[in-house]
């Protein structure tokens, strides 16, 4: 099974961040119109990455959390525990889905729901008990405990990225791309913080011929 022509393993990795990267498995994100608040159980997936678990696997390969040596095990563990992965994937949406939410509310500067935070917590409980502290050359680092076959050991260090962020990552520089039907989130680490979208050559250049077409227009009807 080759699994690198997929979307989740060809997707750009601009979210600055591995839990933005995650979030960003969806894109197209709009909010229904008749919702105002984006969190409000309202957004409109326009293009979903994970609609297996084969794509969370390609996703996991693509971030390098999932060498390509461990890859035809998991393939085939995903395939003898088919109840097992579609769990996972259940899992891994609804990670995403409650991090999206969490990260919209603290745009909107309001408190994320209860129940998103208790998706996460649930997620970084799991993630810890796979974490062993070892020695390395100069000092102590976290480790994955044997994680080889384990289906959903992508989503534990999603799951710690996700921690950090909201522990010690500065909320403030976190942004949803301001292109039409985009939805994608990112980290702006620039300098002055003028980060406006995922990437220029998507949203950015679309924004700007957008522009270039309204003022077009605009100077012909003068
Ligand atoms: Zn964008």
């Amino acid at each position: 099974m080759d699994l690198s022509e997929r979307p989740a393993a060809t997707m750009k990795l601009v979210g600055g961040r591995l839990f933005l990267d995650f979030i960003n498995t969806a894109g197209g994100r709009r909010t229904n119109p008749s919702h105002r608040k984006a969190h409000s159980d309202s957004i409109i997936i326009l293009g979903d990455k994970l609609n297996d678990y084969f794509d969370l696997l390609a996703w996991g390969r693509h971030t390098d959390l999932i060498g390509e040596a461990d890859l035809p095990a998991l393939i085939r563990e995903a395939r003898r525990k088919e109840d097992e992965a579609a769990s996972v994937l259940e899992r891994a949406v609804s990670l995403r889905e409650a991090g999206y939410r969490i990260c919209m509310a603290i745009l909107d500067k309001e408190r994320p729901r209860a129940l998103d935070l208790e998706i996460l917590n649930r997620e970084i409980a799991i993630a810890r008990c796979h974490e062993r502290l070892t020695q390395a050359s100069d000092g102590f680092v976290w480790e994955w405990t044997s994680a080889s076959v384990e289906l959903d050991r992508m989503l534990w260090p999603v799951a710690r990225s996700a921690a950090e962020l909201l522990t010690t990552g500065d909320l403030t520089r976190v942004h949803a791309c301001g292109g039409e039907d985009c939805g994608w989130l990112f980290e702006d680490s620039s300098r002055n913080r003028s980060r406006q979208w995922c990437t220029m050559q998507d949203c950015g250049n679309l924004a700007k011929v957008r522009r270039f077409r309204t003022r077009l227009r605009d100077a012909g009807k003068g």
